[in-house]
């Protein structure tokens, strides 16, 4: 853990000194929980949403995608249930003074608690070997069905608590684990209040008669708004979907974790329509596709895995996440959720509108039901960062930090080298990239010896250096150098632009869709 912990700092402190993200306003000592993406970060963001763009959109026949502005008309916020209930539970430590998330505090004791129970599980396991049954052994082992039954317990008063809105039960809950604040260690709590996430602004000047609204805290109630729209002037036929990447704002009680939990934060979702009673099947569809995409990223299938979640929204009939290893551990990167016709009717209902589809083989119009998908672009940087950053020790003795970012992905494809800044190489290497650079982002550099210009390539996770040397220019080949492998290859100039096209195009991740 403590490693992981340190491979957080470390990816942050890489990302600030490579230009990927630094913290807002940072002359002004930053903004808390509120980033900027640097001159490698936007070009990573941009290459990781077209790659989702393109798997969404470009690769469905029956998805579209749509640009819907953060600023909404006020009611579609009461009619999605923000308004109402877009709550967070937090308590104070009157000791250390710092704000938690009430719920967070009780998950993070049944963590715990689920940790010991696992220690339990792994000590069984090497004591029997080969002949361990870990299902049975979850069933009858005394010590582990106590912290199952007080995990059930917990969580059992916790839905309870959280469904009903009782603050109160959820202070009792908090008192009678006996939680302690992590910093003061004490257990000298505030009550616990609801706090609403979104944040509030005036449209128009005040003289006349200013409306507060609100700055969306999700991209999706603009899909759900728009989709008769989308779906008269598309001639879109049910299944259809509709897909959206932007910014929503959340202001976050606890934001911690870099880039994981932002205030100011971007979204891609896509909300699927389908026919009522037909959900479960699309949800199963839309599990599996996006796993693909996921495992697509070649990242690692086990740094993956879905977690289904137990206390359902009382709109959705199914929902998971799709969980990441993130340095923090496993936590949600996106949400796949099966919300019926929810959100559909209630636009029904505030609007007066009639937000239905006429189903030709049905003969019948309906509120068609919803299969959504919902991933965070910042978190998939995070998780891209995370498991790109290496630390190697090269054959040669000497140290290198790469980001091994998948190809398709990397901020800049193709770093064009000299081997020395004379005898032409500089003007070589120039045609090159003025060649190349039509088709990718290249950079070209001169300065320092070649090792230490890989060093730097590597460090912003540049999968492919193409050296000029003298050989170069009798007989016009130049040598490809694999970021991951450091291996390289000789090859004819005219032959360079194909090669790297199979190699970098973001091609290689659609095919394994
Ligand atoms: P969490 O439980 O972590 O707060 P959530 O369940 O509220 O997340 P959703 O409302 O399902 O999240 O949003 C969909 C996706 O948007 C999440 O899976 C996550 O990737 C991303 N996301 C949500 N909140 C944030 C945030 N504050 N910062 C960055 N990304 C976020």
């Amino acid at each position: 853990m403590a490693n992981q912990e340190d491979l957080l700092k470390k990816v942050v402190a890489h990302a600030k000194e490579y230009g990927f993200v630094f913290p807002s306003s940072e002359i002004y000592d930053g903004l808390g929980a509120v980033y900027d993406y640097g001159q490698y970060g936007s070009e990573l963001k941009n290459n990781i949403k077209s790659f989702w763009w393109k798997a969404m959109v470009q690769m469905h026949e029956n998805i579209v995608g749509i640009d819907a502005s953060i600023f909404m008309h006020p009611t579609t916020w009461k009619a999605s249930g923000h308004v109402d209930a877009f709550n967070d539970p937090l308590v104070d430590n009157k000791d250390s003074k710092k704000r938690y998330r009430a719920d967070v505090l009780v998950e993070d004791h049944i963590a715990k608690l689920e940790g010991k129970l696992n220690k339990e599980v792994e000590k069984a396991r090497k004591r029997f070997g080969d002949s361990f049954d870990e299902a049975q052994f979850r069933d009858t082992n005394g010590r582990v069905l106590q912290y199952q039954q007080k995990i059930n317990d917990i969580n059992d008063r916790l839905k309870a608590a959280m469904d009903n809105g009782q603050l109160a039960d959820l202070k009792q809950l908090i008192e009678d684990l006996e939680i302690v604040c992590p910093i003061s260690g004490s257990k000298n709590w505030t009550d616990v209040r609801q706090f609403n996430l979104m944040f509030s602004t005036e449209l128009g000047s005040v003289a006349d008669g200013a409306n507060t609204i609100y700055l969306r805290p999700e991209t999706a109630q603009g899909i759900f708004v728009n989709f008769l729209n989308v779906q008269k002037t598309g001639r879109m036929k049910i299944p259809f979907g509709i897909a959206q990447i932007g910014k929503a704002f959340r202001n976050e009680i606890i934001a911690r974790q870099f880039i994981f939990r932002m205030r100011e934060f971007e979204q891609m979702e896509m909300q699927f329509f389908v026919k009522p009673g037909d959900e479960m099947e699309w949800y199963e569809y839309w599990k599996e596709k996006r796993m693909n995409w996921h495992n697509a990223l070649g990242l690692g299938e086990d740094n993956y895995r879905f977690y289904d979640h137990l206390n359902l929204a009382h709109y959705a009939n199914a929902a998971c996440d799709i969980q990441f290893n993130f340095p923090m551990g496993f936590k949600e990167l996106e949400g796949i959720h099966s919300r019926t016709d929810f959100d559909l009717k209630a636009h029904e209902k505030y609007s007066g509108k009639k937000l239905q589809f006429f189903d030709p083989q049905e003969n019948q119009s309906y509120v068609p039901y919803v299969v959504e998908t919902s991933i965070g672009l910042d978190r998939t940087f995070l998780a891209v960062m995370s498991a790109a950053y290496q630390q190697e020790t090269l054959e040669d003795g000497s140290e290198r930090v790469v980001l091994k970012i998948p190809a398709a992905l990397a901020p800049v494809k193709v770093a064009v080298l000299p081997l020395v800044k004379k005898d032409g190489l500089p003007e070589k290497a120039r045609e090159i990239l003025d060649d190349l650079k039509f088709d990718y982002n290249c950079q070209y550099d001169e300065k320092d010896a070649i090792g230490r210009r890989y060093r730097r390539q590597d460090a912003i996770g540049t999968p492919y250096c193409v050296t000029i040397d003298h050989e170069s220019l009798q007989d016009n080949t130049v040598t490809l150098r694999d970021r991951d492998s450091t291996k390289q290859e000789r090859l004819h100039i005219q032959d360079l632009k194909k090669r790297i096209e199979t190699l970098v195009s973001v091609n290689t991740l659609l095919t394994k869709l």
